[in-house]
């Protein structure tokens, strides 16, 4: 399952080219895989795709992107799903710390951004405890790529000046311990992760706080990926709805949802007529 030699010769000269850093032996680099289309890597993470020894992924990697290690590249899973412990943490964290101690170049590939809601800060700081340098490789969040694959800015000016990330899955499960009504008043714009099964009970307690129970919401599944869906519902549905379907989901709460009906270039490519005034006004961006 490798690619053909003239890739790695043509991503060593892109890195060259870059001046992109060397991978050295003995270093852990956390990278960022994007949210699943194999295009969103950046070509810092590519490079360390092509350069590892050994490399650790997660389970919302594809897998394609994995053709393009080094020939005789270990490949380890190392991920987990909700409710489906397959890999402690701790275990992750000391197999890093080990396997950089034996003299390898160790990547640590995870789905989206590394340091978002991915768990990139504890292994990070089991690397500086276990005495070993590393380097983190930002990627795409699916909190922004994957709305974005839906049509949806993550800002917009007419619609929200701020956003804020929530994870729906606290310690044990349940709903974190948060604000929910300041989120309500203090954030035009909430975008959800790991959210399914307390998506019911998030919207609850934003519509106690004053939020509208007609206000658009969106539940974007594998985004990017080519089983792509999305469903534009509301506030006060976005419990049931959430609870339909399994697939790793991103929730958005907000009037920015609505610019999908303009905005939905994947749809545009299989014929969805896209709206021009999506937010039904005339609006700042028309005023330049
Ligand atoms: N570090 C990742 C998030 C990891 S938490 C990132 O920056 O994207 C795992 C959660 O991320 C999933 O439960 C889901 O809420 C979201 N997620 C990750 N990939 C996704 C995808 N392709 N489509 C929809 N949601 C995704």
């Amino acid at each position: 399952m490798t690619a053909p030699k003239s890739i790695h010769n043509e991503t060593h000269a892109l890195a060259e080219a870059l001046g992109l850093p060397a991978f050295d032996k003995e270093w852990v680099w956390l990278a960022g895989a994007g949210p699943g289309d194999p295009g969103l890597i950046t070509v810092l993470g590519l490079h360390a795709i092509q350069s590892a020894d050994v490399i650790l992924y997660d389970a919302l990697i594809d897998i394609a992107l994995l053709k393009l290690a080094r020939p005789g590249a270990e490949l380890v899973f190392a991920g987990k799903r909700a409710g489906v412990t397959s890999c402690k943490q701790s275990d992750i964290s000391r197999t890093l710390v080990s396997l950089a101690k034996k003299g390898k170049r160790v990547l640590r590939l995870k789905g989206g951004d590394p340091f978002v809601f991915g768990r990139g800060g504890e292994e990070a700081l089991a690397l500086v405890r276990g005495g070993v340098p590393f380097r983190i490789v930002p990627g795409v969040t699916a909190g922004i790529g994957g709305l974005a694959y839906a049509g949806i800015p993550v800002t917009h000016r007419d619609t929200n000046h701020a956003v804020t990330f929530v994870t729906g899955h606290g310690a044990d499960g349940k709903l974190p311990d948060l604000d929910w009504a300041a989120l309500a008043k203090g954030s035009p714009t909430l975008v959800l992760f790991m959210a399914r099964k307390n998506a019911g009970a998030i919207a609850d307690r934003l519509i106690a706080a004053g939020r509208e129970a007609n206000e658009p919401a969106a539940i974007v599944s594998d985004a990017t990926s080519d089983k792509q869906t999305v469903v534009v519902t509301t506030l006060g549905e976005l419990g049931a709805a959430a609870l339909d379907d399994k697939a790793p989901a991103i929730v958005a709460i907000g009037e920015n949802v609505k610019l999908r009906e303009g905005l939905d270039w994947l749809g545009a490519m299989t014929g969805r007529a896209l709206e021009p005034w999506p937010l039904g006004r005339e609006t700042l961006s028309d005023a330049g």
